[in-house]
Formats: structure tokens, C-alpha cells, sequence
């Protein structure tokens, strides 16, 4: 079996170590013989994103978001159709932001968005930043676990009807939140960076299973030792929910 990864424009939306989910990714793809091939997507690239089975965005500070959207916006039509066709997605914050219809920074400038959801997102002023350790409860493809991370986002995401999880310590999609991220049956977005998968392994071999249920029926995966990752996520969660 194989899976296909399309990391996007991975030199500027990379923030606070979000490349370590591709890492997380390939390891527990080549653990179980699964081959995980990744390609990247530079602006002006020319890339078919119905090809892969994964799409990967990261986070970016609104500089880098700037630089972007517009080669996102071009690509609306090969991003909706791999959509439709069951393409896994990714996001994190700043990626996150661009699936919804608009993010407006401190300055008021307005970033368009994909406008696949209903969300949209507005800065915050400077005292109610994001900014911390999160852990959150979720409800993900039929099982319920607890998933930690690190956020820091001005953006208070508003009108999510599908959220990720239910915070119980941090913000979340804004200020003293009570709802993290997006997700509906192949789109992940959230804020939590950290990066996410390495802290969280059920949470990736969720996004594997999903990618991998684009072209094969997989129902589970084969369980490999995760004994340090769960011991480095409990030391986290006593931390933040004592
Ligand atoms: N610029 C966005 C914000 O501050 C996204 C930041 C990020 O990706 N961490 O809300």
C-alpha cells in the first residue's frame, strides 16, 4: 500500500516546528510497510492535487499568508476536487484560516480565503493573543481521545459548525474558548501546533487511515510501540489539567 503526500509551499508556512508531522507521518508509514511518498508545492508550481492522497498546510505568521493566498486561490478548483474525491486534509492555523472565507489582520487588511467553510477568522488585539500549551478533548472517526498542543494565534475563528474538540485547557478557535479547529470526515484544521502529531500518534494514524481510505478499504492500522510518545503526552496532560 502507498500513500501520497502533498506538503504545501513547506519553506514559508512552516511555523513552530509543524515539518515534524511529515516526519511523524513517514515513520509510522515505513514502521508498517506502507510506503509514504512526499512531494512539495512551491507557488507556481504545477501540481495536479487530486494526485495525492494527503494534503499538508502549515501555519504561517500573516506575512507568509500574504505571500501565498493568492497561488492558493488559484488552485481552488484541483483542491475542490480532490475534496470531492476523498482527498485527506491537514491544516494548521494559518492553513487552517484559509479554508474559510476570510482573514482579517490587526491592521484590518483582509486575506480572501478558499471560502470552503463557513468560519472566517479576525485578529485579535494584543492582549488576547492565543498564545500557550492546549489540551483538548476530541471525537475523531468514532473514537474519543485527548490531544495536546501549542497555539499561538492572534485569529478568533468564529461561526465553526464542525469543531475539532472541546478544549479543556487554552483558547481555541478564540480567546478563552470553549471549541477548537474544524473537522468534518476528511479535513482536519486546527490551531495546535507543537507539531501536533508527534505528541499525539492516535491523531496521526487517524490522518494515515483517512488518507489511505482514498484509494484502499483499510479500516485499522497494525499498533506499533508508542510507549515514549504516550509517556512524553501524559507528562504534558498532568501538567496542564492538574
Ligand atoms: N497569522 C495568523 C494569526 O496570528 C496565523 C498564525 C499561525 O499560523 N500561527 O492568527
Amino acid at each position: 500500500m502507498k500513500i501520497k503526500i502533498i506538503w504545501m509551499y513547506h519553506t514559508l508556512m512552516d511555523l513552530y516546528g509543524d515539518k515534524g508531522n511529515i516526519e511523524v507521518l513517514k515513520t509510522r508509514c515505513q514502521k508498517r510497510g506502507i510506503d509514504c511518498i512526499v512531494d512539495t508545492c512551491a507557488i507556481g508550481e504545477d501540481k495536479n492535487i487530486d494526485d495525492y492522497d494527503l494534503f499538508f498546510l502549515g501555519g504561517g505568521a500573516d506575512k507568509e499568508q500574504n505571500m501565498i493566498f493568492s497561488d492558493l486561490i488559484q488552485r481552488k478548483e484541483s483542491i475542490l476536487e480532490a475534496m470531492n474525491h476523498n482527498t485527506a486534509f491537514l491544516l494548521i492555523c494559518g492553513g487552517y484560516q484559509l479554508f474559510g472565507q476570510y482573514y482579517k489582520d490587526q491592521d484590518g487588511n483582509i486575506v480572501d480565503g478558499l471560502g470552503f467553510f463557513d468560519y472566517y477568522t479576525e485578529s485579535s488585539d494584543r492582549d488576547h493573543r492565543c498564545i500557550g500549551d492546549i489540551a483538548v478533548e476530541t471525537t475523531m472517526d468514532g473514537d474519543t481521545f485527548q490531544v495536546v498542543g501549542f497555539e499561538n494565534h492572534g485569529g478568533q475563528t468564529k461561526d465553526v459548525n464542525q469543531p475539532f474538540a472541546r478544549v479543556l485547557k487554552g483558547h481555541g478557535n478564540i480567546y478563552k474558548g470553549e471549541y477548537e479547529g474544524f473537522m468534518n470526515d476528511t479535513v482536519l484544521a486546527t490551531y495546535m501546533h507543537g507539531p501536533l502529531l508527534p505528541k499525539n500518534p492516535m491523531v496521526a494514524d487517524k490522518i494515515i487511515l483517512r488518507a489511505l481510505n482514498k484509494r484502499h478499504k483499510v479500516d485499522s492500522l497494525e499498533s506499533i510501540n508508542d510507549d515514549l510518545e504516550n509517556k512524553a503526552r501524559e507528562v504534558m496532560l498532568k501538567r496542564l489539567l492538574k
